[in-house]
């Protein structure tokens, strides 16, 4: 069977990690999120997470090379033998471009962009009340709430804020978004490739409208 990948895009606080987990579960694909590899890397003090670190604190992008070279490395490994839910990769022209090279070399390309929508003044909100788990679940204080406060409702670990969701920073991401990320939606609707998706619905509804999607491809 074909290899399916899918690329989520959208502006930081998006949805783009909580719709990527589920799809990438109802479709049994592997889920790719470039943050989470970065935010293991710097958990594991790896030469790579000390490289990422300073970008990630400051909302700037971690340099492509870097970038492109750890998802060619995530991207052969065996759970992706169905394809791969993309999350917050490619976020700037270069990596779309070394996404396709990358695909292609292995005989496939990107099937469908769901592109979240969503205005800036929610991402503020969203990501000021984004609850991590250290598994990488996400919670939100208000839109999804765990049943304890800042428990993980599954393993029952403590759930923490992300140092980059801090309000001026992620002022700065969504600009950093528009000026290197946004380009992405022409590059990809020129390939007609996009769909998008209304973010400002409930958590269950965009998984709906972004399954419909998948299901007309
Ligand atoms: P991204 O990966 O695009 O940065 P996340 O998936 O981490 O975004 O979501 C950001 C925050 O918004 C999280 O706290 C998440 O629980 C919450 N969230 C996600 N989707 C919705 C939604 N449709 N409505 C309300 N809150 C949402
Ligand atoms: P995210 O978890 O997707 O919000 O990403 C958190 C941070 O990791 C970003 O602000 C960047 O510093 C870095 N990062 C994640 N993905 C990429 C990428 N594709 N290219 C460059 N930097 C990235």
């Amino acid at each position: 069977m074909a290899k399916m990948y899918l690329v989520m895009l959208g502006p930081p606080g998006a949805g783009k990690g909580t719709q990527a987990k589920e799809i990438a579960r109802q479709l049994k694909l592997a889920h790719i999120s470039t943050g989470d590899l970065f935010r293991e890397n710097l958990k594991n003090e790896t030469e790579l997470g000390k490289l990422a670190q300073s970008y990630m604190n400051a909302g700037e992008l971690v340099p492509d090379d870097v970038t492109v070279r750890m998802v060619e490395d995530r991207i052969s490994r065996p759970d992706c033998e169905r394809g791969a839910v993309l999350d917050g990769f490619p976020r700037t022209p270069n990596q779309a471009k070394a996404l396709d090279d990358l695909l292609g070399k292995l005989g496939s390309s990107v099937k469908l962009v769901p592109y979240i929508k969503v205005p800036d003044e929610v991402l503020v909100e969203r990501l000021s009340g984004r609850w991590m788990s250290p598994s990488g679940r996400v919670y939100h204080a208000k839109y999804n709430p765990p049943k304890v406060k800042w428990i993980d409702d599954l393993d029952g670990s403590q759930l923490y804020q992300r140092e980059d969701d801090k309000p001026e920073t992620v002022r700065h991401r969504i600009e950093v978004y528009n000026e290197q990320t946004s380009p992405l939606i022409a590059y990809y609707q020129e390939k007609n490739l996009l769909v998008e998706i209304d973010g400002t619905q409930g958590i269950e509804k965009v998984t709906d409208a972004i399954m419909k999607a998948v299901g007309e491809v």
